[in-house]
């Protein structure tokens, strides 16, 4: 078994983050699934069908470089931060399948230069409103799930 792959926790709080700013993009229309597994080179990933408004919303199980090195909390953030992004691909989905059409290598691009300005502005901000924070809260429950097993 690897050191510290992802474990079913974080899959669990993964999703929850992602209804989260799936309710704070307005993007309840959307039916959502949600893996666990391997990826190939990505921390998670997203696949979508714009007209059925469904998704597929997948986390990496495996471990990654940022993980060994990373805090509980740090690694918290990274999932959040991972399901922020990945529904902001379904938020901009639309645009981008008008523009895919123009040029779809620039759209992809652009896509992701539009998600790393509101990874380095708005995510903060957002978390900060929240009237408890997500990663207290997550290591809250995680300790007290471990009290209960004794
Ligand atoms: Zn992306």
């Amino acid at each position: 078994m690897k050191k510290s792959c992802k474990s079913f926790l974080d899959f669990e709080f993964f999703k929850r983050r992602c209804e989260h700013w799936k309710r704070e993009f307005n993007l309840l229309d959307w039916k959502t699934f949600y893996e666990f597994k391997e990826l190939d080179e990505a921390y998670a990933n997203v696949r979508w069908d714009l007209s059925g408004r469904t998704a597929v919303i997948s986390l990496n199980s495996s471990n990654d470089e940022f993980q060994d090195r990373a805090t509980f909390v740090e690694l918290l953030r990274n999932i959040d931060m991972s399901a922020f992004h990945e529904c902001l691909h379904l938020l901009y989905s639309w645009y981008y399948s008008i523009l895919k059409d123009i040029n779809e290598k620039h759209c992809a691009t652009m896509d992701h230069q539009i998600i790393r300005v509101m990874e380095n502005s708005v995510f903060d901000a957002m978390i900060n409103s929240e009237p408890i924070s997500p990663y207290e809260q997550e290591i809250q429950s995680r300790n007290f799930g471990m009290k209960k097993k004794k």
